[in-house]
């Protein structure tokens, strides 16, 4: 038989590396800003558009690249950081495996203009799908910039499965996250669609994670410092009371070097054990320092996971070089179980909801000749189960109890309600045919309890409530038609630059459903309305939680998006169990939700009502 193997050509080659480097946008930024690191740069600007599917950008102030250089850097293979095998031992570059721009340049349009001299000499190089298109002299400072353009060009199945341009920008910012939080001392500016998204000048470490994350990141770090003969750690923890129900920040660092470690993770949680709830997750920003000998880079091709000499010391040092921090700075008795809600963040208010016990009792307190909602609110809910550390946001008592209404043609609604609530007051015991669904309980300040033909129906307040406003704000969002109530004094929310880009991509949406946004810049957002169903009082944490929830759980359309939305602000705003609702609520809440256009479930899929027909009542007598 005649041979058959045959070498692969380059182009091929490079292009089956891309595969392996480079996933999407953002795989490129990473790339092209640790080049920049490693060419010793001070300043770096990002540049793209699209959420880096039409250009991606990084100019720098590095040492650049010599003619020929310039033209070696995109072969395979090609690389100034290491000559030999035990190099790989002494790594204090980014890069090393001399593949980057081999692969970026075999599935994008490349051009790089690059200069390592004072005289502004430099080479200009353009590179389409792995082929060299030209490349020239120009005149060019000192530093290299390069554009990556029209990325996975000639592998449209890639481009094709790349995700809407708010989850790829989203994992832009993750990997910008990632370089500059490694390299505090390098100023960075990073532009997406022209506006500026980040400016980040030459700082500390601390000062870089604040200007990072938003003024208010500052009061959370405890610092963390630990010096050992296997490994050096600083950085920082936020305090227990900010851990959150989603992963946040959590940053591990090795030789300035973001990494994953699912183990030493699992230091820091256990570090936090006690201080924390179960299920939510403390934020970090650890930067360990190792022998370049004692650890292995070269496992993965986004060199993202290393392995450790020694992985168990490490762990055992972190876990108590943070619990030491934690007890230091005091933070322990931090946790006051009974303190002002006002200096909570949002994200307690929902862990409190998980902690509920569905167990069914009685409501003593239930009277169903009784007029006005007795107090309401979220404060009850938090003494009721007295589960938690006081974190929970409160509402004004009744604040939002007319808010039930939302959802049905009004009049229908109120005239309805008028008279059922005429009928409760007459008799207890009602005539099956006149009143079928006319009376309702609540039990255990949970459920609604109303009678149909065929038995009883149960149904859960609050995901009930929730499919109401899931409607409502869906509808309110395709048809532009939210009701929007003028703040006489604007409420401002300090947002940290990923949250300002996310909202100003939502803001179209949330001011449909009644949101004004008077400005949206900075790190300042001014709400200047607000649609009815919200109260004044709760719209910071609805927002905040929106955000947290949007980043969490990205849509992949602007379908989705809506309907994200919507699934936030009702999972937001839908009454609590716990709270009491009189009779006028319970009746709305009943009627609303029948009304619905799928009464059955929640938005999160879960039933809001269940039946108990009288046959099954009658087998219970048998
Ligand atoms: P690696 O970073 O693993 O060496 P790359 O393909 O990313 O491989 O880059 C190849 C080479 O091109 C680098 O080793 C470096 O010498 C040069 N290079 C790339 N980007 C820059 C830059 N921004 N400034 C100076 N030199 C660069
Ligand atoms: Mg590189």
């Amino acid at each position: 038989m005649a041979d058959i193997i045959q070498l692969l050509p380059d182009h091929v080659a490079n292009q089956i590396a891309a595969g392996e480097v480079v996933q999407r946008p953002a795989s490129v930024v990473k790339e092209l800003l640790e080049n920049a690191i490693d060419a010793g740069s001070t300043h770096i600007q990002l540049i793209i558009k699209d959420a880096g599917k039409t250009l991606i950008q990084v100019v720098d102030n590095g040492k650049g690249m010599s003619e020929t250089d310039a033209r070696l850097s995109f072969s395979r293979h090609a690389t100034s950081k290491i000559r030999t095998a035990e190099d790989l031992f002494q790594l204090h570059t980014k890069g090393f495996r001399g593949e980057a721009l081999a692969s970026i340049a075999a599935i994008a349009h490349v051009e790089m203009s690059t200069s390592d001299n004072e005289e502004m000499i430099g080479t200009r190089i353009r590179i389409e799908g792995g082929k060299l298109e030209s490349q020239e002299a120009v005149a060019a400072a000192r530093g290299t910039s390069m554009q990556v353009k029209n990325l996975f060009f000639n592998i449209p199945a890639r481009r094709n499965f790349l995700k809407s341009d708010t989850v790829e920008l989203r994992h832009i910012i993750d990997e910008f996250h990632r370089v500059v939080l490694a390299h505090p001392n390098t100023a960075f500016d990073f532009y997406n669609n022209g506006s500026e998204l980040f400016k980040l000048p030459s700082a500390n470490i601390r000062q870089r994670i604040v200007h990072v994350f938003g003024n208010k990141t500052n009061e959370r770090l405890v610092p963390v410092e630990e010096e050992t003969g296997v490994v050096r750690i600083n950085g920082f923890v936020f305090k227990p009371e900010f851990a959150k129900k989603t992963r946040g920040e959590q940053f591990f660092f090795v030789n300035d070097r973001f990494i994953r470690s699912s183990y030493l993770h699992h230091a820091v949680g256990s570090a936090f054990e006690g201080l924390i709830k179960d299920h939510t997750h403390p934020g970090y920003f650890l930067f360990l320092e190792v022998d370049p000998g004692s650890i292995d880079i070269n496992i993965h091709p986004t060199k993202t996971e290393v392995k450790f000499d020694d992985e168990h010391t490490i762990y055992a040092i972190i876990r108590s070089a943070v619990k030491h921090s934690l007890g230091q700075f005091n933070v322990a008795p931090v946790l006051d179980f009974d303190r002002d809600a006002n200096l909570d963040t949002p994200y307690e208010y929902n862990k409190m909801q998980g902690a509920q016990v569905p167990t069914i009792e009685v409501d003593s307190s239930f009277n169903p000749f009784e007029d006005e909602p007795k107090v309401r609110g979220n404060a009850q809910v938090a003494t009721a189960t007295g589960k938690g550390h006081g974190a929970y946001y409160s509402k004004p008592a009744g604040a939002s109890w007319e808010n039930l209404y939302v959802g049905l043609n009004q009049k229908e609604d109120f005239s309805s309600i008028e008279l059922e609530s005429e009928e409760v007051t007459g008799s207890l015991f009602e005539d099956d045919k006149e009143h079928t669904g006319s009376t309702t309980y609540q039990l255990h300040k949970k459920y609604i309890i109303t009678t149909i033909k065929s038995g009883l129906v149960i149904i859960d307040q609050h995901r009930a409530h929730q499919r109401v406003l899931y409607e409502e704000f869906l509808k309110n969002m395709t048809v532009q038609s939210g009701i929007s109530q003028q703040l006489l004094f604007p409420i401002k929310v300090s947002l940290n630059p990923t949250e300002m880009s996310l909202l100003q991509e939502l803001r179209q949406s949330l001011e449909n459903t009644g949101f004004v946004f008077a400005s949206l810049d900075g790190e300042e957002a001014e709400i200047s309305g607000i649609p009815v169903i919200v109260s004044e009082s709760e719209t910071a944490m609805v927002l905040d939680q929106l955000l947290s929830d949007f980043q969490n759980d990205l849509p992949e359309s602007n379908f989705s998006q809506a309907d994200l939305l919507a699934r936030t602000l009702s999972k937001n705003l839908a009454v609590r169990p716990g709270e009491h609702l009189n009779q006028a609520s319970q009746q709305a809440l009943v009627n609303n939700l029948f009304a619905t256009k799928q009464p059955d479930i929640s938005p999160f899929n879960k039933p809001t009502y269940s039946t108990l027909t009288v046959d099954e009542i009658d087998k219970r007598f048998l």
